[in-house]
Parts: C-alpha cells; structure tokens; sequence
C-alpha cells in the first residue's frame, strides 16, 4: 500500500479511518491529563540577527511524547486541540514555560526574546490580553521580549474580533508577527491594517529559492515591501549557506532554520547558548553567534 502524507511517501500502512478517529479522539480527551503529566514540553528554535549573526531570539515550539503514540507532530495535534477547544490550555501552558525561560535568562544577565505561537481561537478570547499582561508581569518580564507569530488566515477568519484582541496585545508593548506569510490569500497591502510589526516568511519558499527563481522573487519582494512598510522580515527554513548568504544580500532582517539550529530542548539550548556566549566583565553579557 502506497500513500502520501505531507509529501512523504508513506509505505505499508495505511490507517483506517476508523483508527484515525481514535487517534484523533484520544488525543482531545487526553491532552489536558498529558499537560500534568508532563508528556508535553517545549522546545526552543534560536534566531539569528542578519548580517552579525547575533543570538537575538528563540520561537517556542510546543512537543508532545504519548505514551502510546510516541512523539505527535504538533501540525498533527495542535489542530486537534484548537478544534477541541483546548487551545487556551495549551497556548497557557507554552507561554508560561516561555515566560519563565525569559525571566531566568534576564538572571543569567541575558536579553533574549522568545516567540509563541498563538491560534485563531486566543484571539477570539476577550480575557486573553488581560492575562497575557498578568503572566508578564508576575513572572517579571518585558513585553518587548515577547513576541506572538500569528498565521494571516488566523486574523482574516474573524478580523472583527481578532483586530481588537490584537490592538491590546500591541498597546502592552508586546511584538507581534505574521507567521507563515506569503501561503494565505492576503496581500502585503493588508499587513498595512494590521498592528504587526514583523513578518516571517513561510519556509516553503526559503526552502525552494535556491532552485526555483518563483520562490526567489516571492522572498525578495517580501523583503522589499515588508521593509517600505517598516516591519522587520524574518525567514523561516533557513538550511543552507547559500540561502543565508542571498537573504543577507537581499537585507532580510533576521534568520531562523536547521542551518543555525534546529529546536532544542531547555537543557541543549542552555548547552547551545553557553558555548556561543561572549561575556564581557563588568557588562551585561551577549550572546554572540558565529556560524
Ligand atoms: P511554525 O510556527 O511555522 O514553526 C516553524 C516550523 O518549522 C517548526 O515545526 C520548525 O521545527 C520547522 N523548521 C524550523 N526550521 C526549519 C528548517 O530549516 N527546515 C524545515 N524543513 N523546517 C524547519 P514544528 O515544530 O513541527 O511546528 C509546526 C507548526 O505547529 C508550527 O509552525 C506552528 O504552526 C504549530 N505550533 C508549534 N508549536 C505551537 C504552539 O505552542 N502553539 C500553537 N498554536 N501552534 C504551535
Ligand atoms: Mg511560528
Ligand atoms: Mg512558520
Ligand atoms: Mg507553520
């Protein structure tokens, strides 16, 4: 039996729909007892600041191991949850792990930013910026070193309810950027409506710009508009020299993929960040990243 999944080929098996159901349905009702349980964890992707090439953030990217299932892709899970209605309880959990992870750091003398993923279902969520602004402020840290990555499709499905939301969560001072940009229907013109002050380039396209001059031009003019309308661009997928060296050419603001890490957990990154860490006595240390 043949099939694909996500583009790989996938031999032998095939489930049923009926066990994907169960899967699925498993998942949902186990989630929240896994979050106690500490199945779920969070891992951390560094991103480096173009041309120097200094450690400037981590996004925090949510990992689950089922003692069933065994690791769960979270573009497998999270969708799963969101529908179930338990986003809350995720995007809870991830923020308060990033969170802590900040403060600790801004102990160890270190400014690092961390990026959360957020779904569509927290910006229908009223109480969502209140608490945000209360977990800042009892855990001790910044808004400025928070960011949240928001897919565009996330925003247009309700933009009446999720602009507000939005609106509060900049006016904490918190950053917030467009996750994935370039594979929704919005055009740039759009971002100009929204209070955004980043822009992440879908890694499909980073990926494929080294062979395929369609993605090269789609990169470039992403990096050229999202610089006339003032935001910072990020690329995602960032695996090769190559495609770091044309994004430094082009003026990309900031870099993230497997060529500078892939996501780590809390104690490789601590491993990652010590061997990278220039400490200058007397002054507050940096993290200075040579590739
Ligand atoms: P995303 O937010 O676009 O995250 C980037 C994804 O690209 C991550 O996959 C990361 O591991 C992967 N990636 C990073 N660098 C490279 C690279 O150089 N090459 C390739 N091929 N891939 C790279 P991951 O961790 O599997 O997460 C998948 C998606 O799941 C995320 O996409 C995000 O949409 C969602 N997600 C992950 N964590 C959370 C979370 O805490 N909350 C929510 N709501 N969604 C999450
Ligand atoms: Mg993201
Ligand atoms: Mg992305
Ligand atoms: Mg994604």
């Amino acid at each position: 039996v043949r099939a694909t999944r996500g583009g790989e080929e996938v031999r032998g098996y095939v489930p049923s729909m009926g066990q994907i159901f169960m899967r699925r349905f498993q998942m949902v009702t186990q989630f929240r007892q896994s979050l106690e349980d500490g199945q779920v964890s969070v891992h951390y992707q560094p991103k480096v600041s173009l041309p120097n090439r200094q450690v400037q953030g981590v996004e925090a990217l949510v990992r689950w191991v089922h003692p069933e299932f065994g690791r769960i892709d979270p573009d497998e899970f999270v969708p799963a949850v969101e529908a179930a209605g338990l986003i809350g309880a995720l995007t809870e959990f991830v923020l308060e792990e990033a969170l802590h992870r900040v403060r600790k750091w801004l102990d160890d003398g270190l400014r690092i930013s961390v990026a959360v993923n957020l779904s569509v279902r927290n910006l229908a969520d009223e109480e969502f910026p209140r608490r945000v602004s209360q977990a800042l402020e009892r855990v001790g840290v910044p808004p400025e070193l928070l960011t949240f990555e928001l897919t565009e499709s996330g925003v247009m499905s309700d933009p009446q309810k999720a602009l507000p939301i939005l609106r509060e969560l900049h006016a904490l001072g918190i950053v917030l950027a467009v996750d994935d940009f370039g594979t929704g229907y919005s055009s740039l013109a759009y971002l100009r409506q929204l209070p955004v002050d980043q822009v992440k380039i879908d890694k499909s396209f980073v990926l494929g710009m080294g062979t395929d001059l369609g993605d090269l031009a789609v990169v470039r003019s992403i990096v050229e508009l999202g610089h006339s309308l003032g935001l910072t661009v990020v690329a995602e997928g960032v695996e090769e020299d190559v495609a770091r060296d044309q994004l430094e050419a082009m003026g990309c603001d900031v870099a993230q993929g497997y060529l500078i890490s892939r996501p780590l957990s809390e104690e490789r990154l601590e491993a990652w960040l010590q061997a990278r860490t220039a400490r200058t006595p007397g002054r507050h240390a940096e993290a200075v990243l040579t590739l």
